[in-house]
């Protein structure tokens, strides 16, 4: 193991000696083929959770400076509750969650998390404390269990199996001829989109953040294996503050707090209840996919 530690320690070495050296950074970052884009401040100090508030006030974003893609987006979420973001495809709903990550920087307002700044954190503290679902998951060449076990560094064998049995796919895992030692992923077992989500909802169970994106994280799938997958984000969701990007309107009407996305900007926000109400664009796209739903059950018939 110690073997597989020294090149990261010798990394470690030769990033410290080149910035105290005051080497060119983007030199560094070509050799260690990373982004230079974010990088963290020179005082950065790790990130103190005290149950995950996280906050966007008057948050402007561009990816590039002449098309700006947010434009004043305010929200706050309590610790534990789960905010729900809607819109069309383009109004931004994923820059969202980049920008939470630190993909990305903004152009002016603040993020923050438990009232720090995400910009004045460190990196690494900030990003352990995020889990995200995303839209498509990358398996590695490597057997299912290590891809679970991926969540979390040094996890056992027992805490990768609780994780598999709360996303409901170890009953699936153990009747594979390897069970956890089955390879997958380009050269061994092909996973469906569900089998996929589910190893991804696994590995952020094992992860344990205090904050949870979910980014239209079941939109690639048919609508039975949907509702069977928006169980396990369930219990992955409980006691996390959660950020879900949806697709489907039915699934966040729990929502503690709705805010509906147009063009980069925040157009109306609250319950389900309040926001039919308002007959606006959420109650006209509720409209639209209950039609399309109905559809679809005639479609069956
Ligand atoms: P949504 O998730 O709501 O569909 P996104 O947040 O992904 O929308 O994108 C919002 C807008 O930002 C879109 O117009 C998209 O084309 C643009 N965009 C997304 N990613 C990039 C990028 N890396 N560079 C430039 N523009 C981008
Ligand atoms: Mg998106």
């Amino acid at each position: 193991l110690a073997q597989l530690f020294r090149p990261l320690d010798m990394l470690g070495m030769v990033y410290r000696e080149i910035k105290q050296g005051l080497v060119d950074m983007e030199q560094m970052f070509k050799l260690v083929d990373t982004q230079a884009e974010i990088a963290d401040a020179p005082d950065a100090v790790p990130l103190v959770l005290r149950g995950g508030n996280v906050r966007f006030a008057g948050v402007d974003f561009s990816y590039e400076p002449r098309r700006q893609i947010l434009h004043d987006v305010s929200f706050d979420i309590a610790p534990g509750r789960k905010l729900a973001v809607v819109g069309h495809s383009g109004a931004g709903k994923s820059t969202l969650s980049r920008i939470l990550y630190r993909f990305y920087d903004i152009a002016g307002g603040h993020v923050t998390i438990d009232g720090q700044d995400i910009r004045k954190v460190t990196q690494s503290s900030l990003r352990r404390a995020i889990g995200i679902v995303p839209q498509d998951t990358v398996l590695f060449n490597d057997t299912i269990g290590y891809n679970i076990g991926y969540g979390r560094a040094g996890a056992t064998q027992a805490e990768i199996e609780a994780a598999a049995r709360e996303a409901s796919i170890h009953d699936f895992i153990v009747s594979l001829p390897d069970g956890y030692a089955t390879p997958v992923g380009e050269r061994g077992l092909k996973l469906s989109g569900g089998e996929k989500q589910r190893v991804a909802i696994a590995r952020t169970i094992l992860k344990d953040p205090a904050i949870l994106i979910l980014d239209e994280a079941t939109s690639a799938l048919d609508s039975a294996t949907e509702a069977e997958i928006q169980d396990a984000l369930h219990n992955v969701a409980e006691r996390r503050t959660t950020l879900v990007i949806a697709h489907r309107l039915s699934t966040v009407t729990d929502a503690d707090e709705i805010v509906v996305m147009d063009a980069g900007r925040i157009v109306e926000r609250g319950t389900h209840a309040e926001l039919m109400a308002l007959t606006g664009l959420y109650a006209s796209m509720w409209a639209l996919q209950q039609a399309e739903a109905e559809g679809e059950m005639v479609a069956v018939k």
